[in-house]
């Protein structure tokens, strides 16, 4: 038995699933740094797993458009949760106007919205555990170590949870319009991204801070955060030299995949899963 460490790296994005970080060099580093070196692990939590993307909560996506200055008026919630909501979960702590006439639109121009409606004041989750509180379990892991007694069937359970999301997600997403920033990672669930001035990108100060809308796709609500996929964890650590035998896997995939569960077949190609890994011996003389 052995634990299964997450580790991120300190200077680049990159996230490792397995006992120790792996040898690649495929750092990229910060900003003007040198390029193929070797990362800097330090230990990582959940959110370096499953990435939280968050979205303003609209009482009515179709009514008054998010503007900067009205950006408080509005609660921030996971995106996906925003997108539940739309499509008909009901939370009483984040209410949503429920139409009995559909909102008449001819191209985007919106015909007939059955007129703007206020919403009651935002929720303000300060006075109570708010949604992302629950979901942080960096502090939730800091007291209980002890390891759930069956791991194996865990592992299962939470890659059929997450693959069964992904599949809702993209259902949902045929039906209600998510839009994302083509400069940042922002996401908006509604027909018309927002006018908040907040883009971070790197370099698009000359945009005056405004996003740049663009239809999402299912990553960019949930993105996969593809880590190399370690066949052997109690093996030695990935090394460059045998990187093109690796395959890759969403964080996710791979956490469940190295806790036991079964490599779900649509991964297969991507993991590599049929590739013979030759030893080190054989690599050396490839080499
Ligand atoms: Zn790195
Ligand atoms: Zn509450
Ligand atoms: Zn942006």
């Amino acid at each position: 038995t052995y634990v299964i460490w997450l580790v991120v790296c300190r200077k680049c994005p990159q996230v490792h699933v397995g006992p120790v970080g792996h040898q690649i060099q495929d750092c990229y580093g910060t900003g003007s740094q040198r390029r193929n070196s070797h990362h800097s692990w330090v230990r990582g939590s959940v959110n370096d797993v499953l990435i939280p993307i968050e979205s303003y909560h609209q009482f009515d996506p179709f009514g008054w458009r998010v503007k900067h200055e009205t950006r408080f008026d509005y609660d921030r919630i996971p995106a996906i949760v925003e997108l539940c909501i739309q499509a008909g979960v009901e939370l009483p702590q984040y209410p949503s106007r429920r139409r009995t006439a559909p909102v008449r639109m001819i191209g985007k121009k919106v015909i007939d919205r059955g007129g703007f409606v206020d919403g009651p004041k935002p929720h303000r989750s300060e006075d109570c555990i708010s949604l992302l509180a629950e979901l942080d379990t960096f502090s939730n892991q800091q007291g209980q170590s002890s390891t759930p007694s069956n791991v194996e069937e865990l592992a299962e359970k939470t890659l059929k949870a997450y693959l069964n999301v992904q599949r809702g997600v993209a259902r949902l997403m045929r039906k209600y319009t998510v839009k994302t920033c083509g400069y940042c990672s922002e996401v908006h669930v509604g027909p018309w991204g927002h006018n908040v001035k907040l883009c971070g990108a790197f370099k698009h100060q000359w945009r005056d801070g405004k996003h740049g809308w663009q239809d999402a796709v299912v990553d960019d609500v949930i993105p996969p955060n593809y880590v190399w996929h370690v066949r052997d964890p109690t093996g030695p650590p990935l090394r460059s030299s045998l990187r093109s035998f690796y395959g890759k896997a969403p964080a996710v995939v791979e956490l469940c995949v190295q806790a036991g569960a079964e490599i779900p077949e649509e991964y297969r190609p991507m993991m590599r899963a049929d590739v013979v890994i030759p030893d080190s011996e054989e690599a050396r003389l490839a080499a």
